[in-house]
């Protein structure tokens, strides 16, 4: 469709839910979408590149990046910052181009109030098990940080209802398909197609 207009897709989920790993598969077999790259203070994973999965910052860059209203929402996170960069996501939306962001609860509601139309997706991993046994299994933290990761998920868990859907990921690649699923039927929904609701109210006057 010519007039269709990019949206913001908000992908939240507890860490170890498999959000990022979900992320690279749905641009893989759907490459339209954009996929915004966050900044944040800790420190990359063996394998991360800066500027792919993150732009690795100190404390005082995150901080002169939150100065210059750089960032359309930032949050704290187990003892580092995270934030999302206004340009990638201004740009690409101006362009009719969906926007998917991979952030946490904080930041998806400073998105919904200053984009009301965006999409929150919560990302659910099929067992509370099963969450614990994919974060150890991935290696990357220490048994300090996965205990703060999952309680921060006990947390975090409290704030589900205010997400639009849920996408269990069990099998990763029908929950890829679920989720580019729901994004084309968000593009559906009246609120986020006001002007073609008035330009056929406009018609229907002129007949
Ligand atoms: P998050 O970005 O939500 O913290 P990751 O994408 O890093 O999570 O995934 C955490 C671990 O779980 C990784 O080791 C990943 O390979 C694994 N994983 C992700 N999705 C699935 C899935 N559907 N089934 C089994 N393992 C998965
Ligand atoms: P991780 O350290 O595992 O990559 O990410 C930790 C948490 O920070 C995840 O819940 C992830 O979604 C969230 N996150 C990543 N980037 C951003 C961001 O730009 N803003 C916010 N608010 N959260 C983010």
């Amino acid at each position: 469709m010519s007039n269709r207009k990019g949206i913001i897709i908000v992908v939240s989920g507890f860490s170890g839910a498999g959000k990022g790993t979900l992320m690279k598969a749905l641009i893989a077999r759907y490459p339209g979408y954009a996929l915004s790259v966050s900044a944040t203070t800790r420190d990359p994973r063996p394998g991360e590149e800066n500027g792919r999965e993150y732009f690795f910052v100190s404390n005082e860059e995150f901080e002169k990046l939150i100065k210059e209203n750089g960032l359309i929402e930032h949050a704290g996170y187990v003892n580092h910052y995270y934030g999302t960069p206004r340009k990638f996501v201004e740009d690409k939306l101006s362009q009719g181009i969906d926007v998917i962001l991979e952030i946490e609860i904080q930041g998806a509601l400073q998105i919904k109030e200053q984009y009301p139309d965006a999409v929150l997706l919560f990302v659910m991993p099929p067992s509370a098990k099963e969450l614990e046994k994919r974060l150890r299994g991935r290696g990357t933290e220490t048994d300090e940080v996965i205990t703060q990761r999952l309680k921060r998920a006990k947390e975090e868990s409290i704030g589900i209802e205010k997400y639009d859907y849920i996408v269990v990921n069990d099998d990763l690649e029908e929950c890829v398909d679920r989720l580019h699923q729901i994004i084309g039927a968000a593009h559906q929904s009246p609120m986020r197609n006001l002007e073609l609701i008035d330009t056929i109210r406009n018609e229907l006057n002129e007949l």
